[in-house]
């Protein structure tokens, strides 16, 4: 890609259609950032009398989802939300910026991990949820038990709960994390991933190589189920700008999907990407590979949210694996997954000799 050639558009960044704001969090600098930030651009603020979120409509099942995925609510995180919890194979702890996503992905993970109307919600004490990071500091168990990785020191994941990019114009919290790790001077690496494309706010921060980001990828032709994320090419073309300001980057193909068609879909995506990235001085580029699962929970839930979605998630090709937790998630049956990682580490080998494939699942 040549570094004149125009960038695919980004979706416009989300609007809310309200922020709600509660009462302890008005008492952060930040939560009241994250206000001015929104009145400034024409949103309508709510300043709760409390800490309780009420939406408009919680009886009725659609509406409940439409006003919840259109509603930025500003809390605090509580000190249970701070005390940060191992997230292997993707990095040694999860951070979580904020909670919920305005995206509607009809697969998305989030659906059998956090409870109730998807309400996106952004933590207003990020300075004291920044402020807890250095205790766990050369604790990590991934990066200390794989030596491909053992670089970057110990590792946080802000892409969990939520994608921090998609919140970025509104909340700030993105820049401000990378700022703080930039700063940080420590083993240490801030990561996330993100369906979106509009990285300008973070190309010109002082990152100190200390964040990764990368690009969370499935084919164009898949698009339909990643409802309100930015297209693909843009995606890649922002991953480039990020690769360009000198960040460590990288591909989530996530999640893989053995739908019809699949091999000549993700080798085409391989190779957008190998061009998207090609001619990057120094390129930093590691895979992270996650083929599709879900819960009999989550399905449910997606199914509720997403009625009539061509999403396969009948039984075929399945097999169900228990968790460590005693629950059971169906993921493809062994001969799939054998095709499916033979084929990517076989292409993305081809393709982008320089990635490192960190895991596989
Ligand atoms: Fe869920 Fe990620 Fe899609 Fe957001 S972008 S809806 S977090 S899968």
């Amino acid at each position: 890609m040549a570094a004149t050639a125009p960038l695919p558009r980004a979706l416009p960044a989300w609007r809310p259609k309200r922020v709600l704001v509660t009462r302890s969090a008005r008492e952060w600098a930040h939560g009241r950032a994250i206000m001015e930030r929104a009145a400034a651009a024409g949103i309508e603020v709510r300043e709760l009398a409390s800490d309780r979120l009420m939406l408009d409509n919680p009886d009725d099942p659609r509406r409940a989802y439409t006003e919840a995925k259109s509603t930025l609510a500003v809390v605090v995180a509580p000190p249970s939300k701070r005390r940060l919890q191992p997230i292997a194979p993707s990095a040694d702890w999860r951070v979580d910026l904020a909670e919920g996503c305005p995206a509607h992905c009809s697969y998305c993970y989030l659906a059998g991990s956090l409870k109730g109307p998807p309400i996106t919600r952004v933590y207003a004490n990020l300075e004291e949820i920044l402020d807890g990071l250095p205790a766990y500091l050369g604790q990590g168990t991934i990066t200390s038990r794989n030596r491909d990785r053992v670089h970057e020191g110990t590792t946080f994941e802000a892409s969990c709960y939520t994608d921090p990019l998609a919140l970025e114009p509104l909340t700030g919290s993105l820049s401000a994390a990378i700022a703080w790790f930039g700063q940080w001077q420590a083993a240490a690496q801030l990561r996330f991933t993100s369906k979106f494309a509009d990285v300008s706010p973070l190309l010109a921060l002082d990152h100190g190589g200390r964040t990764r980001m990368r690009a969370s990828l499935n084919p164009r032709a898949f698009a339909r189920f990643e409802g309100g994320t930015s297209p693909v090419a843009a995606r890649l073309a922002a991953l480039r700008q990020m690769a360009l300001a000198g960040y460590p980057v990288g591909l989530t193909i996530a999640p893989i999907i053995a739908a019809q068609g699949w091999e000549e879909a993700y080798g085409a995506l391989i190779d957008d990407a190998a061009a998207a990235l090609a001619g990057v001085p120094d390129l930093d580029i590691t895979a992270e590979l996650i083929t599709h699962r879900f819960t009999a929970g989550s399905k449910a839930v997606l199914d509720s949210w997403y009625p009539g979605s061509a999403l396969d998630m009948t039984g075929e090709n399945r097999s169900t694996k228990r968790t460590k937790f005693g629950t059971e998630k169906q993921v493809y049956d062994a001969a799939t997954m054998k095709a499916l990682r033979s084929f990517f580490e076989r292409r993305i080998g081809e393709a982008l000799p320089a990635a490192r494939i960190l895991y596989w699942t």
